[in-house]
């Protein structure tokens, strides 16, 4: 579900490489590339009865992807929060319904690093982002909450119905073939945009002061992650991001040096939510024994060059 998405799309192909069948379901095609899904649904989530359909007893496992969803432009500025909450909350409780009623065994659902406490990402250079620091809650956008509503009933269904559950908070997941204009882009690929953009000599602008701190995590490593969890006996809540720090001044300073380009940077005022975030993978180091591959730079030199690419073509 959401398999037109981002990392749907990116997870189809990695269930074909593995040898499974696989159904994907979304409103639209993959943006970037054809699905490789072998049975293809163009249909809306919020709709039980599409949900009914696309819910088949013979499943083995459903990934649950399927959000109303975008960067800071697009989640704080609260301007879609009643759709994000609306939107998101139908998919997920459809879902779960229909997952449990044609007894399917284990859904994976995607949460997010924005379910957790406003309160302990004040300090950019101290965020926590434990799991067990989820609550007392206090997400600082509509997005975050409508996550913690479903992470918990997914959990709900599990306990009352059985249904295994496997659930991920994932941290800023980046690469090639994400959306990287029209304003749902996120930070690595609208900074990609901005660079390749640019002229030699140029200047770019970065919304915030730049000291806000975040993490990024490369899509393979990120799949990677999925499957591990979903093979493993661990139901989570469990991060799964990068625990490579970086604030967004550095962050588009390695972006320029990646595009060889002498850039300014100028900082603007704009939506930026917490002050800091860094995963803690110590959770699911233990747990799935999993751990990112991909160090930061190496990640955005490939998505550099496939956002470039994309700025090259439309021009
Ligand atoms: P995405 O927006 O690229 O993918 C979501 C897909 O869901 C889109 O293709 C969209 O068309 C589809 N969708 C939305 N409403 C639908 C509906 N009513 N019916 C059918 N399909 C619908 O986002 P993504 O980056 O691939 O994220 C996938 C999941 O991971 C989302 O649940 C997101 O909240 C979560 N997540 C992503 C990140 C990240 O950094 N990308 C971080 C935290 C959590």
């Amino acid at each position: 579900m959401g398999a037109g998405g981002f990392i749907g799309s990116h997870l189809v192909k990695r269930l074909k490489r593995e040898g499974y069948w696989v159904r994907g379901v979304d409103l639209k095609n993959p943006e970037f590339s054809p699905t490789q899904a072998d049975d293809w649904v163009i249909g809306d989530l919020r709709d039980a009865t599409v949900v009914d359909r696309v819910v088949t007893a013979d499943l083995d496992e459903i990934y649950q992807l399927a959000a109303e969803m975008g960067g800071a432009g697009y989640i704080f500025t609260g301007e879609n929060d009643a759709d994000v909450m609306h939107n998101s909350a139908t998919i997920n409780l459809n879902t779960a319904d229909a997952a449990v009623k044609k007894g399917v065994k284990k859904i994976f659902y995607s949460s997010s690093a924005c379910i957790y406490p406003e309160y302990n990402q004040m300090d950019p250079d101290n965020p926590k982002c434990t799991e067990n620091t989820a609550y007392p809650a206090e997400p600082d956008s509509e997005y975050g909450w409508e996550k913690l509503f479903s992470e918990r009933m997914y959990f709900a269904y599990h306990r009352n119905y059985g249904i295994q559950v496997r659930v991920a908070r994932f941290h800023n997941i980046y690469g090639p073939e994400g959306t990287w204009t029209g304003g749902r882009e996120k930070a690595p690929a609208a900074i990609c945009r901005k660079v390749a953009e640019t002229p030699q000599g140029g200047n770019i602008e970065i919304w915030g002061d730049g000291k806000q701190t975040r993490s990024f995590l490369y899509i393979e490593d990120c799949l990677d992650g999925v499957r591990a969890l979903m093979q493993s006996d661990f139901s989570g809540p469990v991060n799964i991001g990068s625990e490579e720090m970086i604030s967004i001044n550095d962050f588009a300073k390695m972006i320029i040096g990646i595009s060889g380009k002498n850039l300014h940077i100028t900082n603007i005022p704009g939506p930026q939510g917490v002050r800091g975030r860094n995963s803690d993978n110590d959770l699911i180091r233990e747990k799935v024994g999993w751990e990112p591959k991909f160090d930061l730079a190496r990640g955005m030199k490939l998505t550099y060059e496939w956002v470039a690419k994309q700025v090259e073509n439309r021009s």
